[in-house]
């Protein structure tokens, strides 16, 4: 049923002056159509053994969250760089405790191929949130795709822009009950003893798989040093222990090792460079529209460059590596009911996958692209096509008499200026027009929340055809181990 909204008038549902013309004829959509087919049946099934996998998840990229940003591309028709992909399939993304999941124990899921409870973080579901003990027994902790590749020979490494202890790079290093304990002082805070329980941080910098990672870029210097230590652009410390984790990494005797804190530093690094550790910001790197209105590009990488950078640098080994890249921040985005920046955040993806997949060999590098959870953003009210993704659904009025957007989330953060206990804001009131600007929701909360329905999954590259159908999360790093033929599962 597609109820015929009241306030629109026939000649607004006239399709005579929206769309492309050549879209009004048969012929059009007939030969894509056989020309889609032709594509797919000469399409063949790359089954080499990878030498590389790069894995790309963005946080919190749900499926409308692609489809928004395709609009926001340049139409409805353009499509994503990871949507030229030959091969795609749905992820569940539910977790052990939790219909709705958070991105520690998905991934943990995705990292390591075990489910586990909300809010923990490489350790299986033995382990309740927060308990101080239970993961100091090495029995709960799982093992992740980076380790399984470089006891394979192979290096790894992580790109982020959020800290790079943040859920989910640290689910592939880092075993805790707790994904807040960052840094020493947030073990504390959380009432648990600090001397008995290894931070993130420090299981990132001296931990059996953090201290071997090759290549790790992000955010969060703050977490690796102490409170009296100055930090390089003023931004906060958190620790409570006097330490330096960023001097501890650089003097522990191996060669070609470089700590960089600036984009410039990245764009310049020593060719020789082996082993890699670029922290921009203090907390989590800026949002790209941000970094551009504050001026911040000389110090803030973007994802892309952040991502030629670790494949330069992993590339020199000849047995191949294990990369994983995070959009992080589409996620934030999101939870703030920005969507302007969520889908910044998302192109921004979408160009470091079309890098890296120029840069290497279908032949030899499978790229898989997914996302840990979804949310609740939604596109509705049958705006016109080509209207804007960020505008007013311009084909029906809400029966309270006013217009809406067409994004809506579902719930979103009570402080905002879109909550009203009195009954919804009127959408022609309010600006919509900044990157931070905050959009309509329905549910007054702190902030908006994760979503639990499935998120898609996309690949190109040696098995790629692998990845396809609905599948679990956590099937996702066995799928990559086997075309990497590494781990303890089936090899190819
Ligand atoms: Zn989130």
């Amino acid at each position: 049923m597609h109820p015929r909204p009241e306030a629109a008038s026939k000649e607004s549902f006239s399709s005579r002056s929206i769309g492309h013309s050549w879209e009004r004829t048969s012929d059009y959509w007939i030969n894509l159509g056989h020309q889609h087919v032709n594509e797919r049946i000469s399409r063949s099934i790359n089954t080499n053994r990878a030498k590389n996998v790069i894995f790309f998840i963005g946080d919190g990229m749900s499926i409308p969250t692609l489809s928004a940003t395709r609009v926001a591309l340049g139409g409805e028709e353009q499509q994503l760089s990871w949507e030229k992909f030959p091969f795609s399939g749905l992820s569940k993304t539910y977790c052990v405790d939790s219909q709705v999941a958070d991105s520690s124990c998905t991934g943990t899921a995705y990292w390591t191929g075990v489910k586990t409870n909300y809010m923990t973080m490489g350790v299986n579901a033995q382990v309740p949130l927060g308990d101080c003990e239970a993961a100091l027994d090495p029995s709960t902790h799982t093992e992740s795709i980076a380790k399984w590749a470089m006891d394979a020979g192979k290096s790894a490494g992580i790109v982020t822009t959020t800290t790079v202890t943040h859920a989910s790079p640290g689910a592939g290093y880092a075993h805790v009950a707790d994904r807040f304990w960052e840094n020493d002082n947030f073990i504390r805070h959380s009432g648990c003893d600090p001397s008995k329980i290894d931070d993130i941080a420090k299981q990132l910098i001296h931990g059996p798989v953090g201290s071997r990672l090759s290549v790790v870029l992000g955010g969060g210097r703050g977490h690796m040093r102490d409170t009296s230590i100055p930090d390089e652009e003023g931004g906060t410390n958190y620790r409570g222990d006097s330490r330096d984790l960023i001097s501890e990494w650089l003097s522990d005797g191996k060669p070609n090792k470089k700590y960089v804190w600036n984009r410039n530093d990245l764009l310049n690094l020593p060719s020789d460079t082996e082993t890699l550790l670029g922290l921009f910001e203090s907390g989590d790197m800026q949002f790209y529209l941000e970094s551009q209105e504050r001026g911040s590009q000389n110090t803030e990488p973007t994802l892309e460059e952040m991502t030629r950078s670790a494949i330069n640098v992993l590339k020199k080994n000849p047995n191949g590596f294990f990369l994983f890249v995070e959009g992080g921040r589409i996620d934030h985005g999101h939870h703030y009911t920005m969507p302007r920046a969520a889908v910044a955040e998302t192109i921004e993806l979408h160009k470091a996958v079309q890098a890296a997949r120029d840069m290497l060999s279908e032949e030899d590098t499978l790229i898989v692209v997914s996302s840990d959870h979804s949310h609740t953003m939604s596109i509705s009210g049958y705006p016109t096509r080509g209207n804007d993704i960020f505008g007013k659904s311009d084909r029906i009025e809400a029966s309270d008499g006013m217009p809406y957007m067409t994004l809506n989330y579902a719930n979103g953060p009570i402080s905002s200026p879109q909550y009203k206990a009195t009954g919804r804001p009127n959408p022609a009131t309010s600006d919509f027009s900044h990157w931070s600007s905050v959009f309509p929701f329905h549910i007054p909360i702190d902030l908006e929340t994760h979503a639990g329905d499935d998120v898609g999954i996309f690949a190109s590259g040696p098995n790629a055809h692998l990845f396809s159908g609905s599948i679990e999360q956590s099937h996702l790093p066995h799928l990559m181990a086997y075309a990497l033929s590494v781990g303890n599962g089936p090899k190819r």
